[in-house]
């Protein structure tokens, strides 16, 4: 069976086109089925729809989130609550294309494999400012973290061998994107063009964008934390030379003359020290956030499940 899990956050008018199109697509292709979408505390009509899906038809199965816990949780939940035996995760706005997934199904049936990721041919109608800071954005995350996951999106379908070694990871602040490539396992890649939103505006300001990445760049890995290693040896060579042209100055009577350097000293080393204080202090957050094991997100309600009692 196919579970496809569908994060929802104020898609009051998307849930149903993409619910009616997934469920045509794959029964036309004689595919069993769940579609799991998981209301991400939406503040709109989505719920409601959703129960509404889910009363006309037992395959549509809806979870909700006592609040808004980001998209990343709601993936999270989905695929915890999923029975099938290969997920896919896919945006409710109908942006990742639904023929996508046969493609993606008929690559793990037929070649066995653990994973199809998707990646973006095409960007859609982003803004230029937005494809700048993704681009840069995956540039540093491709570069510190080893992994190759530019381009790729959270459209993706696992296997159920390697969505339970992902959901053994123990950690709250999850990156669902580059901890599936993680895992490993055998991994193909289709692509895809991104499409137009069906109906509404993106939920994430460039703001949240920001967050989301930096957020996610420190939840894979501590290189900015070398960086303030990197930046203590700049400036002890900087001070090296600085020190031995004030030496030199001393000695030779011109001593006044330094009072430039002393300055510029200062400058740097606040700002550096500052800038690492601000890194470390960052992660000193993460791993605060990490050792309270809060859950990573709550359900209040749901649908269509076997075991519908109210966690
Ligand atoms: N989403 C979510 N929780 C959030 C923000 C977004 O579940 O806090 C869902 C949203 O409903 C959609 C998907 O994540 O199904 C992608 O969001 P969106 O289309 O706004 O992002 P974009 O396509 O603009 O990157
Ligand atoms: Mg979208």
């Amino acid at each position: 069976m196919l579970s496809v899990i569908l994060p929802a956050y104020n898609e009051q008018d998307n849930v149903a086109v993409a619910a009616s199109e997934i469920s045509r697509l794959l029964s036309s292709h004689g595919i069993d089925y769940e579609l799991i979408f998981v209301n991400d505390g939406s503040t709109d009509r989505t719920w409601l729809r959703l129960t509404q899906l889910a009363a006309s038809d037992k395959k549509i199965k809806a979870i909700s989130l006592s609040r808004n816990f980001g998209k990343e949780s709601a993936i999270f939940a989905g695929l915890e609550n999923a029975r099938g035996d290969a997920l896919v995760v896919m945006d409710s706005d109908l942006q990742h294309p639904p023929e996508v997934i046969i493609e993606m199904y008929r690559l793990w049936q037929q070649n066995d494999v653990d994973i199809v990721e998707t990646k973006k041919r095409t960007r859609g109608n982003e803004g230029r400012a937005y494809k700048l800071f993704a681009k840069l954005f995956y540039k540093i995350i491709d570069r510190v973290s080893g992994l190759e996951i530019s381009d790729t999106s959270d459209f993706k379908l696992i296997g159920r061998r390697a969505a339970d070694a992902l959901l053994r990871m123990p950690e709250r602040l999850t990156f669902f994107r580059a901890m599936s490539s993680w895992v490993g396992f055998k991994t193909e890649c289709v692509y895809f063009d991104v499409a137009e939103r069906k109906s509404g505006k993106s939920k994430f300001s460039f703001r949240s964008l920001f967050k989301y990445a930096f957020t996610s760049i420190t939840s894979f890995t501590s290189a900015p934390m070398q960086l303030v290693t990197m930046a203590g040896v700049i400036t002890f060579i900087i001070a090296i030379i600085f020190g031995i042209n004030t030496l030199y100055n001393t000695f030779t009577g011109n001593s006044a003359e330094g009072f430039p350097t002393v300055i510029l000293l200062q400058l740097i080393t606040s700002a550096i020290i500052m800038f690492s204080l601000g890194i470390i202090g960052y992660y000193l957050s993460k791993i605060y956030e990490e050792i309270k094991q809060r859950p990573r997100y709550i359900i209040s309600e749901k649908r269509n499940f076997d075991n519908e009692d109210k966690e």
